[in-house]
């Protein structure tokens, strides 16, 4: 039998990488600065992290282009490509138990989470771009005989990948995955809160034989390396995930300088609509109650509002909230806990200031709502519904990311409609009905990237990922994904 880990052993045994990743190297930051990387599980300080700012960005860019100009990756066969990409995989499956405890220990989340779903679904996304990218053939174009119209894809060059905090590494991989498949050079900027499982995992693509230049790594803050990246000349294509705020500001800094191609995965307000006709009402509660207690509600897609059928809310609603309970904040280094810490002081403090906020515009507080574990020295949230929520406040409106859900009542499948569609966000949207008519015809209505029926986490790396309206736009997963990091060139060939 498997003797189960000590994750605090192991915890007080790792150490950190913790500098930038140029051109094969772990460098300093060119101006010697550093900043302090601390861990909400306990509020201490893990490292001192490379702070980087527009020099070493350059630097970066410089060592992407040249690798990317040298063509040993880029202009690799795609079987080629493919070996290497599922050497890196196998390295990140074989040190899984570090990356997890990094991610753990960086950012709070649960340690059985950060091993089962962040860095395993990491190994899925690599494998599956390597194994894709011998498959994908170009086109021609129907010319008639006297032409022949080629439709090739090249990789697009340098691409900026700007990553967030709440599944960092995962998030990176996202970009970084199906960008290098198509032969592109990277340079990533992790969130300043989450920067050590990106930094050391740039090592792992080194060791699984991607040439030195193609994977860099540039820790540091957002306004100062990310924007450095956002603006630089000679970046060809960024590749965001992160809010909306943020995500406009990269639209800018792309008119400003070289109109460098964007793509953004930003901020989301999931509507989760529960007719009285759903199949299993316990299935319901706990995909409710997990679509937004799961990583602290730290999610993109986190179903945030609970939109409940007039005639079964006392029922469910009651379901939900006995649910919360299994999510009450726990150390994150126990394999039970099942709800970590938030990510930092002032996306608690951001939570906090939203409960104060319900509860003043009239919305009912029903569980939760209060910081917990204070004497760990973290950031801990209890599990928060509230009831009676109309969809013009504030709660309703805003995205929180954090553990806050806000229920909704509706009449009939018209106003959930109505009400599912009025945010500013497109990013997903769930329903649980046992209606096949009623589920497709709903599912069309709404307006969002994404669409589950009778669950709330979506689907794997298989399906596109992306939003509507605000939340963004371009697609990551699947061979979509593809689609942002290659550009079509048509050659046209006179036969007559
Ligand atoms: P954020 O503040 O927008 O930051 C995202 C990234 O952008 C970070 O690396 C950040 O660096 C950088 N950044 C911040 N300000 C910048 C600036 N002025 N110029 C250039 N770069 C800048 O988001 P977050 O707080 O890390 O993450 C939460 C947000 O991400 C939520 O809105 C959530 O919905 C969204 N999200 C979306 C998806 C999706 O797929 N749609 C997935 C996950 C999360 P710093 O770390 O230094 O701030
Ligand atoms: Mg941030």
């Amino acid at each position: 039998m498997a003797t189960a880990i000590d994750w605090h052993a192991e915890a007080a045994k790792l150490s950190f990488r913790s500098q930038a990743f140029i051109n094969g190297k772990y460098v300093p930051a060119a101006s010697g600065k550093t900043y302090d990387n601390v861990s909400p599980v306990d509020g201490k300080v893990l490292a001192k992290v490379a702070s980087c700012d527009r020099e070493d960005v350059d630097r970066a860019v410089k060592a992407a282009r040249a690798a990317f100009n040298a063509g040993k990756w880029a202009e690799a066969a795609p079987k080629q490509r493919k070996r290497t990409l599922q050497k890196f995989a196998d390295l990140i499956a074989k040190h899984a138990d570090e990356l997890a405890l990094l991610e753990t220990l960086d950012m709070g989340k649960p340690i059985m989470f950060a091993k089962g779903v962040d860095v395993m679904s990491v190994v899925d996304h690599v494998r599956w771009f390597a194994e894709a990218i011998d498959k994908v053939y170009d086109e021609i174009a129907p010319t008639g005989k006297d032409a022949l119209g080629m439709i090739t894809r090249e990789p697009l060059g340098v691409v900026g990948a700007v990553v967030p905090w709440n599944f960092p590494l995962l998030m990176a991989a996202w970009k970084f995955a199906p960008a290098l498949a198509a032969g592109n050079s990277v340079i990533l900027k992790p969130a300043e809160q989450s920067p050590l499982s990106a930094i050391r995992v740039a090592e792992l693509a080194m060791e699984a034989g991607i040439p030195e230049g193609v994977f860099n790594v540039v820790p540091g803050f957002g306004e100062t390396a990310g924007q450095a990246l956002g603006r630089h000349m000679d970046v060809d294509a960024i590749a965001f995930t992160g809010s909306t705020e943020v995500g406009k500001f990269f639209l800018k800094y792309s008119g400003e300088s070289n109109m460098k191609i964007v793509s953004l995965e930003c901020g989301g307000k999931t509507p989760n609509i529960v007719f009285a006709d759903a199949a299993n009402m316990d299935a319901a509660a706990m995909g409710a109650a997990s679509g937004i207690f799961f990583n602290s509600g730290q999610v993109c897609v986190a179903s945030s509002r609970l939109l409940v059928e007039e005639k079964i809310h006392d029922d469910f609603v009651e379901k939900v909230k006995a649910i919360s309970a299994a999510f009450h904040p726990g150390d994150p280094l126990d394999v039970n806990t099942r709800m970590g810490s938030m990510v930092d002081k002032s996306q608690m403090d951001r939570a906090l200031s939203y409960v104060e906020k319900g509860q003043k515009e009239g919305a009912k507080l029903i569980a939760g709502g209060r910081q917990v574990r204070q004497n760990s020295g973290g950031f801990y949230v209890e599990p928060t519904i509230f009831d009676k929520v109309a969809n013009d406040m504030t709660i309703a409106q805003e995205e929180i990311f954090g553990p806050v859900l806000s229920t909704i009542t509706f009449r009939d499948t018209e106003e959930a409609i109505r009400i599912a569609n009025d945010t500013i966000y497109g990013l997903q949207a769930c329903l649980w009905t046992n209606d096949l008519t009623k589920a497709h015809r709903v599912a069309r209505a709404l307006r969002a990237g994404t669409v589950n029926i009778n669950n709330t986490d979506g689907g794997g790396v298989e399906v596109p990922f992306g939003g509507y309206k605000q939340s963004g736009f371009g697609r990551d997963k699947s061979l979509h994904a593809l689609d942002k990091y290659t550009q079509l060139k048509t050659t046209y060939i006179k036969l007559a």
